[in-house]
């Protein structure tokens, strides 16, 4: 482990030679090596090996949820490494973990929801999510309903589907090699939605698929009557109604699953990140009673779709721990009161602060939006804010995909009104160093 500045300079060598990482700059970690070798953390602090604290803003990748450190989640997974590490869940074989999960996830989430498939992740959640409601048509003698309709900006992961679905630009034209059957409308319209179905034709759309609230794409929030009239268009055309709340899950919003604030029921629903907090990789989807038992009624053969880690006994157990806590201590609850606090400081920090043109957030996911409607500016103050507050200790993101120049933060639900307003702070003292170069 890394004691002294040598050891420190070995460790970036080590990991410009040898370390690709994921959706990253790879230039820059040529020259500049990695900003931070995190070390360990603890609730909302993460600390790196110079020593360096930091407010982890973003929950790490919006997962962290219980905090960093919490002996619970290490006891829950140690035990249950020593009982069943791991057994397969495929074709017959079950295992306690994992049916205890399903059984409570159906507990929890919106009424309908009563069945898991899971998955290590969140683009795997999508990939299955994609498949079940093609084969779901398959079997209803339907095979041409096999097109995803998503919503620009938005994003879904990585694997080919997930990535066909993402509506950020950037990612799909990556390899621009894609899945076919893809197509995206407009984030929020749902006339275009309608006019879209009608000229493509409903007897060829498998599912349409959302974010209840864009997470990476830069926290876009929908209208109040957003979901409801999305909803109406599914049931109308016989389209499949998928949410991704791989980021609003789990209390992240201040509801257990984002869909929750606008009152209506998918007929899947993607889970990842905030189920174990990060603490072990899983994820899933979630069906409706009435899709499962149309899928025991049809299914002739077996359900030719399933992972290695599909159920995995220690990241279940872990899941099942990490819920109770958000349980016990009432952290749903506290996610909207913060994060009533933390749009409320925002707002006041966009008085002070000119750059500052949008502020917006449900629950503990908010975003300061840098962009001016009326101006053409050629300066990305997002990435500049996001050194100056680094180098005050917080973490946030920059969004600069699609054309956006957006800080979003998403700080752990254990998070205090003080932290709060430490946050609201750095930001607005990162903010005015930004203004301070850029303006004299
Ligand atoms: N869906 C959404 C809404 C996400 O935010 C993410 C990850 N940020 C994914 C899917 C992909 O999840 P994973 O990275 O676990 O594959």
């Amino acid at each position: 482990m890394a004691k002294n500045k040598v050891d420190i300079e070995q460790l970036i060598e080590m990991d410009k030679k040898h370390f690709l990482h994921p959706t990253s700059a790879i230039s820059d970690q040529q020259q500049f090596g990695p900003a931070f070798i995190f070390k360990k953390g603890k609730g909302i602090y993460l600390e790196d090996v110079n020593g360096k604290k930091l407010i982890d803003g973003m929950s790490s990748l919006w997962n962290v949820n219980v905090g960093h450190g919490r002996k619970k989640l290490a006891k829950a997974a140690r035990k249950q490494m020593e009982k069943l590490a791991y057994s397969s869940c495929f074709a017959t074989f079950s295992h306690e973990p994992a049916i205890y999960l399903a059984k409570k996830l159906a507990e929890l989430t919106p009424h309908p929801l009563t069945a898991t498939f899971f998955t290590s992740g969140g683009s795997e959640a999508n990939e299955t999510a994609y498949k079940l409601a093609r084969h779901y048509w398959l079997l209803k003698g339907k095979p041409f309903k096999k097109k995803i309709i998503s919503r620009k900006k938005s994003y879904h992961g990585v694997s080919i589907g997930a990535t066909s679905a993402t509506g950020l630009k950037e990612f799909r034209a990556f390899t621009k090699s894609l899945a076919p059957d893809f197509y995206f409308v407009n984030q929020f319209d749902t006339t275009a939605l309608e006019r879209f179905i009608e000229a493509e034709g409903p007897e060829t759309i498998a599912a349409f698929i959302s974010e209840p609230v864009q997470g990476a794409g830069g926290v876009h929030v929908a209208p109040e009557n957003y979901f409801k009239e999305i909803r109406e268009i599914c049931t109308k055309y016989e389209i499949l109604f998928i949410t991704d709340e791989v980021i609003t899950g789990f209390g992240r919003t201040g509801k257990w699953f984002g869909i929750e604030h606008y009152g209506v029921a998918p007929d899947m629903m993607c889970f990842a990140k905030g189920i174990t907090s990060g603490y072990a990789q899983l994820g899933g989807v979630m069906i409706s009673e009435e899709l499962h038992h149309e899928l025991i009624e049809l299914s002739k053969g077996p359900l030719l779709h399933g992972y290695t880690y599909s159920g995995h006994p220690t990241a279940c157990a872990v899941a099942l721990k990490n819920i109770e806590m958000i349980e016990k201590e009432g952290l749903v609850k506290n996610a909207r009161i913060r994060g009533e606090e933390l749009l409320e400081g925002l707002n006041k920090l966009k008085k002070e602060r000119k750059i500052v043109k949008a502020v917006r957030g449900l629950g503990l996911m908010a975003a300061l939006d840098f962009k001016d409607e009326h101006k053409q500016k050629n300066v990305l103050f997002s990435p500049l804010v996001f050194k100056e507050a680094a180098s005050r200790g917080l973490i946030c993101r920059a969004v600069t995909l699609d054309g956006q120049d957006v800080i979003v933060l998403a700080p752990p639900l254990i998070i205090n009104k003080k932290q709060i307003r430490k946050i609201v702070q750095i930001l607005n003292d990162a903010i005015k160093a930004v203004e301070n170069a850029h303006f004299h």
